[in-house]
């Protein structure tokens, strides 16, 4: 089969009637065509088939089916990371003389593509409170394009009331675009309460193992698709088909992972709230936490898989808590199969003056959990430690 004059050309595949049950890996750039008919067939989509890999490949299709699946959406796009998703939604769908309404506790970068970029192009912006729907409202005006929302804030887990802020925007013409990705469709279908468009980080808990960087968004109406696809692909904001088949892979447990974790959370936070030294507890599903009612509402008996809680004795208790958590991996994401530890005040909110953070509730003593599958017993026996190491 193989050429003998030349190691240079490609051999080919074996041939096989029995076929591969995991997810084949296709890592091509380019694809060949018969003939220039046939690439004409290809381009005016009388026949499917993949050119090349920016505008589209099979792990990609394979990986965005199965979020389509989960989100009850249809066309979805993955791309090259949660904020090249943002990116697209962005700057595929306003242009300069467009407003954009959006959370004013939204992912750090996405706060700053409003602050900085949308308005140096010509795009104004103005950020609101996301839990209170007058807010939102007294911030659209006739020429506002969209409203950018996450469900749930980082780091306080504040629940935004979206069933309200979806009336809002469709009273104005404005396309409601939800960040679904601390919820995730396991807690919350944003598609079944008014949403436009869902984008993901899928580098988090869909993905699931901290390997893979990648985003996916889905837009309802079929016109909104074309431009989001095509401000992706010509800025070069696709997926790498490695990515995307490691985050099929990880997949595959989504379901099983999230309700190990969110069952996991739900026990961590209320053992946290019992030990000494811890100033306070935030978990949508405790009765204590602020949006207790509108957390039921949406996300029905879904907590999710982030806990917040806060302990006495400022910056030196927050290092002696981390070295004593030695075990849990104390870095800035979240979604990763293990718990991990962080600190906003140090990584996405260090941008904020120490008054601002403490507007918001953060402060030297905040931390964030992202938790894992562990067993339960486990993280509270851990956390039980470094809380009682921190206060000395
Ligand atoms: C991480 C994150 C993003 C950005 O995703 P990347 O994959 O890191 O680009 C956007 N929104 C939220 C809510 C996130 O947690």
């Amino acid at each position: 089969m193989s050429d003998p004059k030349t190691s240079v050309r490609r051999t080919p595949w074996p041939e096989s009637v029995s076929r591969p049950v995991a997810t084949p890996l296709q890592p091509s750039v380019v694809y060949a065509s018969h003939s220039p008919d046939a690439l004409d067939a290809q381009y005016e989509r009388r026949t499917e088939g993949y050119t090349y890999a920016r505008e589209g490949h099979p792990n990609a299709a394979v990986l965005a089916q199965k979020i389509d699946a989960l989100e009850g959406a249809e066309g979805g796009l993955v791309t090259a990371s949660g904020m090249a998703s943002v990116t697209a939604v962005m700057l595929g769908l306003c242009r300069a003389g467009d407003h954009v309404v959006a959370g004013d506790q939204l992912y750090g970068r996405s706060l700053r593509m409003l602050a900085e970029d949308l308005p140096r192009l010509g795009v104004e912006t103005t950020l609101a409170d996301p839990t209170d729907p007058d807010a939102i409202a007294a911030a659209m005006r006739p020429e506002t394009r969209m409203v950018l929302l996450e469900v749930v804030s980082n780091p306080t887990l504040r629940v935004c009331d979206i069933d309200a802020v979806a009336a809002i925007a469709a009273r104005h013409g404005a396309l409601l675009v939800i960040d679904n990705t601390f919820t995730t469709p396991r807690a919350f279908k944003p598609f079944a309460h008014g949403a436009d468009i869902v984008i993901h980080s899928v580098t988090k808990m869909l993905a699931g193992h901290s390997d893979a960087t990648l985003g996916y968004v889905a837009a309802r109406d079929p016109e909104l698709r074309g431009p989001i696809r095509d401000f992706a692909v010509t800025a070069g904001l696709t997926a790498s088909p490695f990515d995307c088949w490691l985050a099929e892979r990880g997949l595959h447990s989504f379901e099983l992972r999230y309700d190990r974790a969110e069952s996991n959370a739900a026990t961590l936070a209320d053992h946290i709230a019992t030990l000494p030294g811890v100033t306070g507890v935030l978990y949508p599903q405790r009765p204590d936490h602020p949006d207790h009612a509108t957390a039921r509402r949406l996300l029905g008996s879904r907590g999710g898989h982030m806990v917040t809680f806060g302990i006495e004795g400022g910056r030196v208790a927050a290092n002696a808590l981390v070295e004593a958590a030695e075990n849990i991996p104390f870095a800035p994401t979240l979604g990763d199969i293990g718990t991990t530890l962080s600190h906003p005040a140090t990584s996405s909110h260090r941008a904020l003056t120490p008054e601002a953070r403490a507007a918001l509730g953060i402060g030297e003593g905040t931390f964030r959990v992202s938790v894992g599958v562990e067993p339960a017993e486990l993280l509270c026996a851990e956390f039980a430690t470094a809380i009682a190491a921190s206060q000395g």
